[in-house]
């Protein structure tokens, strides 16, 4: 299978890079890759990056391509964020790397998911390099959009930026019964209720718990009769998000935490006080990171819950506005909801409903407490009497 194949329903973005991989002169040191959530931006880097340094254009089988895709070529360099940010000690290292010339592959690659998330020291360090590039780097970055917020327009005007669009509904379910072997009705469900992300969708086919999850969420609008009923309601999001990333965070930090141990001989005798006390120091860094990335893995969580709520406002909104007509909704299996919601808050309560939400994620990008945050919302969120 081609490294192309990985990308979905992006027939254009594939051509295009393909074109720059076959003409070499053509080639520009800095791409950025930009498009919603769940359309396969690192997914497209990713098969860019293996592409360049198959000897075939990226056949998908051959060494190199195989390397790349599984993450262990020497001359690709990735950075994804663990933390709440890209940080510059990160950032200098990779930035050291490419500058060497490739060992091995025809180009020294450096891949940076989730752009949007370096610190601004982060991106100045990059910027340096992208100004002055080395001959045979290039960097791949990833961000959500152009937004001044995701990449600042110094690097974006540096960048050749390929833009993605959300994958059709089709396409991805297409994608997880052949690659994935999901069972066709399960993956045409998934594909609709993840609205062409396909990572979501992926999650859904596969995950039980994310289905009840996502169904918790998509109960609550309707529930909302009381003032019990909100705060309820806030307790329940906000503890559903939590226990999701704990369960995540603990699968991760055990297993790291375990190799720290075992590196530092930690356990075995007579380490010296010198190596225990900067095995320590190790274990106490670890920790740091750890924390760090299990508030984004609870901010994540609790964001994406948010924006189910507002595609479920957003559908009462069309469905008040379209006057019965057929319509395409965000969670098709959740048309019911919609029409009750549109019934009983109109199209202008939808609408003060859907900012609502927006201001909650505004307010937990802030740092707002969640469960504050989270209660204020569900309250605005108040079905009238
Ligand atoms: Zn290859």
């Amino acid at each position: 299978m081609s490294v192309w194949e990985r990308v979905t329903g992006q027939p254009a973005v594939v051509a295009e890079l393909q074109a720059a991989v076959a003409d070499p002169t053509a080639m520009t040191h800095a791409w950025l890759f930009t498009g919603p959530p769940g359309s396969g931006r690192s997914v497209a880097a990713r098969a860019f990056a293996a592409a360049l340094q198959c000897p075939d254009g990226g056949d998908g089988t051959c060494h190199a391509c195989r390397t790349v895709l599984a993450g262990t070529h020497a001359d690709v360099q990735t950075i994804v964020p663990e933390g709440l940010s890209i940080g510059v000690a990160e950032v200098r290292e990779l930035v050291r790397i490419a500058g060497r010339a490739p060992s091995q592959g025809r180009w020294q690659v450096v891949l940076v998911e989730d752009a949007d998330r370096m610190t601004e020291q982060a991106s100045n360090t990059v910027l340096k390099m992208l100004e002055e590039p080395p001959a045979r780097t290039v960097f791949l970055l990833c961000a959500p959009s152009l937004h001044p917020d995701d990449v600042p327009v110094t690097i974006r005007s540096r960048c050749r930026v390929v833009g993605l669009r959300q994958p059709p509904v089709d396409a991805v379910a297409d994608v997880l019964v052949q690659r994935d072997g999901v069972d066709p009705a399960l993956a045409a469900w998934s594909a609709a209720a993840a609205g062409g992300h396909v990572g979501r969708a992926r999650h859904l086919a596969r995950d039980e718990d994310a289905r009840l999850a996502r169904k918790a969420v998509l109960d609550v609008p309707v529930s909302l009769v009381s003032l019990a009923a909100c705060l309820n309601a806030a307790d329940d999001l906000v503890g559903a998000a939590k226990e999701e990333s704990d369960k995540a965070s603990a699968e991760l930090d055990g297993a790291e935490t375990e190799a720290v141990k075992q590196s530092l001989g930690v356990g075995a005798r007579g380490p010296g006080v010198a190596a225990a006390s900067r095995g320590a120091g190790q274990l106490k860094e670890l920790e740091k990171r750890q924390k760090s990335r299990a508030t984004r893995l609870g901010r994540d969580s609790l964001d994406r819950a948010l924006v189910d709520l507002a595609a479920l406002y957003r559908d009462a909104l069309v469905v008040a506005t379209s006057g019965g007509g057929d319509v395409t909704l965000a969670h098709p299996d959740r048309r019911a909801d919609a029409e009750e919601l549109a019934r009983r808050i109109g199209p202008e309560g939808a609408l003060r409903r859907i900012d609502a939400v927006l201001e909650c994620r505004t307010a937990l990008e802030q740092n707002v407490k969640p469960q504050i945050a989270v209660e204020a919302l569900t309250v605005a969120l108040r079905l009238p009497s």
